[in-house]
């Protein structure tokens, strides 16, 4: 057992300090930043800030530093390692009245000073005007957030500590949506968010792309595939737990805690006193 300490890393709306610093905020394609509430897509609570800052990540290292501290934690659980969604799970679109089939400037971040001149250094032009067929400019921007991941997750094992991050459902999936190439992270414990409602999809689904991640990773990244309990009736429960354990898991998330019921804990503790007599039993019989 062990507890980690949970970080927003590049979206901070309940951070005071980011607001005072304009120029922190990541930028669309547009020319629209996350700083102000008019120009944040989708809502509000959507305040980016831009991977390749040098102020955000030693605001964000000092994060790390201040979350090591708590004593007896195991690790440090990253969230929201993104830009905005590029592109939003099917199911959403019709919440948010959009047709997200085709890209739009809009919703493709970070376009800011500091990354355009970065790219600008690194390959000797600005992207091209079809951001979508600029290969170069997509690779850029997925390394920019994965480089930022990188970063944390070094500062976090500094302190002996586990770095874990919650992930779209499968790296391919998170860099079209959300430029977040999980692959490239060097994570001790990946938690895919496998939302099957979220995406028109049923169980079966959560399951595959599970198996799709692993392969995708090489089964290099430790996979904690993550639920939607509100998507599970405590009577199916037991039967998902059993379904994500033939991927090959190393854990399984429940999300989130808000939404767990009495029922729901009841048949999990069932499933897990049954989990620990078979590992006894197995042990015993490979005695
Ligand atoms: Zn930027």
């Amino acid at each position: 057992m062990g507890v980690y300490a949970w970080l927003w890393a590049l979206n901070r709306p309940a951070d005071a300090e980011p607001p005072q610093h304009p120029d922190w905020f990541a930028v669309n394609a547009a020319g629209k930043s996350c700083h102000r509430q008019e120009n944040r897509p989708f809502v509000s609570y959507y305040q980016f800030l831009c991977p390749n800052r040098e102020e955000v990540r030693h605001h964000l290292l000092r994060e790390v530093r201040r979350l090591a501290a708590i004593p007896g934690i195991s690790g440090i659980q990253a969230d929201y390692i993104r830009m905005p969604d590029a592109t939003l799970p099917r199911h959403l679109w019709d919440y948010y009245g959009l047709d997200m089939s085709t890209p739009s400037p809009k919703y493709d971040y970070c376009y800011c000073a500091v990354c355009l001149d970065k790219f600008r250094r690194l390959y000797g032009r600005c992207p091209l005007a079809a951001p979508a067929e600029d290969k170069e400019w997509l690779d850029f921007r997925l390394n920019s957030v994965a480089d930022f991941y990188n970063m944390l997750a070094e500062e976090t094992r500094n302190h002996h500590l586990r770095s874990a991050c919650a992930v779209f459902p499968t790296p391919t999936l998170a860099a079209e949506m959300v430029r977040q190439d999980w692959g490239r992270f060097h994570t001790d414990l990946a938690l895919p968010m496998v939302y099957h409602s979220f995406y028109d999809e049923d169980d079966a689904w959560a399951v595959d792309i599970t198996r799709r991640a692993a392969l995708e990773t090489d089964g290099r990244i430790p996979l904690a595939p993550g639920l939607h309990l509100p998507d599970i009736p405590p009577d199916e429960l037991a039967a998902r737990l059993n379904d994500f354990l033939t991927t090959g898991c190393h854990g399984i998330a429940l999300y989130s805690d808000a939404e767990i019921t009495a029922e729901h804990l009841r048949v999990l503790q069932q499933w897990m006193a049954e989990q620990r007599y078979r590992i006894r039993q197995d042990a015993r019989h490979n005695r």
